[in-house]
Protein backbone atom coordinates (compact mmCIF):
# COMPACT_ATOMS: atom_id res chain seq x y z
CA UNK A 1 0.00 0.00 0.00
CA UNK A 2 1.28 3.49 -1.12
CA UNK A 3 2.83 5.63 1.85
CA UNK A 4 0.50 9.24 2.62
CA UNK A 5 2.58 12.20 1.81
CA UNK A 6 2.35 12.80 5.87
CA UNK A 7 3.83 8.80 6.47
CA UNK A 8 6.58 9.74 4.63
CA UNK A 9 7.35 13.18 6.24
CA UNK A 10 7.61 11.12 9.21
CA UNK A 11 9.90 8.58 8.16
CA UNK A 12 11.97 11.21 6.34
CA UNK A 13 12.29 13.06 9.99
CA UNK A 14 12.95 9.62 11.86
CA UNK A 15 16.02 9.02 9.12
CA UNK A 16 17.24 12.62 9.62
CA UNK A 17 17.23 11.68 13.51
CA UNK A 18 19.00 8.79 13.61
CA UNK A 19 21.60 9.92 11.57
CA UNK A 20 22.21 12.83 13.97
CA UNK A 21 21.24 16.12 12.33
CA UNK A 22 18.54 18.19 14.22
CA UNK A 23 16.37 20.89 13.05
CA UNK A 24 16.96 24.61 13.85
CA UNK A 25 14.84 27.58 13.69
CA UNK A 26 16.43 31.05 13.35
CA UNK A 27 15.52 34.65 12.47
CA UNK A 28 17.07 36.28 10.16
CA UNK A 29 16.74 39.55 8.97
CA UNK A 30 14.82 40.51 5.55
CA UNK A 31 19.01 41.44 4.45
CA UNK A 32 20.34 38.63 5.94
CA UNK A 33 17.78 36.19 4.00
CA UNK A 34 17.97 38.14 1.16
CA UNK A 35 22.11 38.32 1.50
CA UNK A 36 21.62 34.04 2.03
CA UNK A 37 19.41 33.73 -1.42
CA UNK A 38 22.14 35.73 -3.45
CA UNK A 39 25.14 33.73 -1.83
CA UNK A 40 23.60 30.56 -2.81
CA UNK A 41 23.91 31.34 -6.13
CA UNK A 42 26.87 33.60 -6.35
CA UNK A 43 29.06 31.00 -5.06
CA UNK A 44 27.99 28.17 -7.52
CA UNK A 45 28.03 30.44 -10.91
CA UNK A 46 26.64 28.60 -13.76
CA UNK A 47 25.92 25.41 -11.81
CA UNK A 48 22.80 24.23 -9.30
CA UNK A 49 22.92 27.13 -6.63
CA UNK A 50 23.80 25.78 -3.20
CA UNK A 51 20.83 25.30 -0.81
CA UNK A 52 20.86 27.59 2.49
CA UNK A 53 21.33 23.92 4.16
CA UNK A 54 24.27 23.53 2.40
CA UNK A 55 25.89 27.29 2.88
CA UNK A 56 24.96 27.70 6.49
CA UNK A 57 26.55 23.93 7.28
CA UNK A 58 29.66 25.13 4.93
CA UNK A 59 29.83 28.29 6.45
CA UNK A 60 29.96 27.13 10.31
CA UNK A 61 32.72 24.58 9.23
CA UNK A 62 34.55 26.97 7.48
CA UNK A 63 34.15 29.32 10.78
CA UNK A 64 34.90 26.86 13.29
CA UNK A 65 38.24 25.71 11.30
CA UNK A 66 39.54 29.19 11.71
CA UNK A 67 38.44 29.71 14.87
CA UNK A 68 40.80 26.61 15.85
CA UNK A 69 43.26 28.39 14.31
CA UNK A 70 43.37 31.46 15.96
CA UNK A 71 42.49 29.71 19.60
CA UNK A 72 45.87 27.72 19.15
CA UNK A 73 48.05 29.88 20.90
CA UNK A 74 49.45 30.59 24.71
CA UNK A 75 49.63 33.70 26.20
CA UNK A 76 52.94 34.90 26.61
CA UNK A 77 52.27 36.58 29.72
CA UNK A 78 50.42 34.22 32.06
CA UNK A 79 51.35 30.70 29.90
CA UNK A 80 48.00 29.79 29.87
CA UNK A 81 46.71 28.14 26.57
CA UNK A 82 43.56 28.97 24.81
CA UNK A 83 40.83 29.12 25.11
CA UNK A 84 40.69 30.82 28.26
CA UNK A 85 38.42 33.41 29.49
CA UNK A 86 40.01 34.57 32.52
CA UNK A 87 43.37 35.46 33.26
CA UNK A 88 44.64 38.43 36.17
CA UNK A 89 46.38 40.18 33.12
CA UNK A 90 43.41 40.97 31.09
CA UNK A 91 43.29 44.07 29.92
CA UNK A 92 46.94 44.54 29.58
CA UNK A 93 48.55 44.56 25.71
CA UNK A 94 51.20 41.73 26.48
CA UNK A 95 48.12 39.55 27.59
CA UNK A 96 47.04 37.51 24.50
CA UNK A 97 42.99 36.86 26.00
CA UNK A 98 43.29 41.06 25.51
CA UNK A 99 44.09 40.88 22.30
CA UNK A 100 42.43 37.61 20.93
CA UNK A 101 39.29 39.23 22.39
CA UNK A 102 39.50 41.59 19.20
CA UNK A 103 40.20 39.03 16.88
CA UNK A 104 37.90 36.67 18.03
CA UNK A 105 34.57 38.75 17.69
CA UNK A 106 32.73 37.83 14.34
CA UNK A 107 33.14 41.67 12.67
CA UNK A 108 29.85 42.55 10.12
ZN1 LIG B 1 47.18 36.15 29.99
Amino acid sequence: MAKTPAERQRQRRERLKQSGTTRRDWVLEPEELRMLGEICIQRRPGRTPYSENEVIGLLIRKNYKELQKSLANTCQRCGQALPVSECIFDGENSCLLTTVRLKLAIKA
